[in-house]
């Protein structure tokens, strides 16, 4: 088990491309969302669970299928997703990430013992 800091000390997110060549990295470390596919045909957005599990989150961004999250970055890459991301396992994270910087609803369910 990894230790988890539930997004203490978690360093704002930013965007990196992927294209459809590309490979997504073994490992993710906070901070980065991973935005996969070309340039207008993206379809994936990885990244690791803010809360420090290092769970691998995979939100579908094609919006001709749903679920499927919008991303917009502003000028420093930093990344803001809706709707929020809500994880119905393991740590059951639900967190909004606005302009890079987590915004949890309520705190990690395993936090709150
Ligand atoms: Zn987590």
């Amino acid at each position: 088990m990894v230790p988890q800091d539930f997004g203490l000390n978690c360093p704002e997110y930013t965007m990196q491309r992927i294209d459809d060549y590309g490979d997504l990295p073994e490992t993710l470390s906070r901070g980065v969302v991973f935005i996969i596919g070309n340039r207008g045909n993206e379809w994936l957005a990885a990244l690791s669970c803010p809360c420090g599990c290092d769970s691998k989150l995979l939100l579908n961004i094609m919006d001709d299928v749903h679920p499927y999250w919008r991303w917009t970055v502003d000028k420093d890459q930093l990344i803001t997703l809706s709707p929020s991301v809500n994880r119905l396992t393991g740590c059951k994270s639900h967190f909004f990430l606005v302009k890079g910087r987590v915004d949890w609803c309520g705190r990690p369910l395993s936090f709150q013992q």
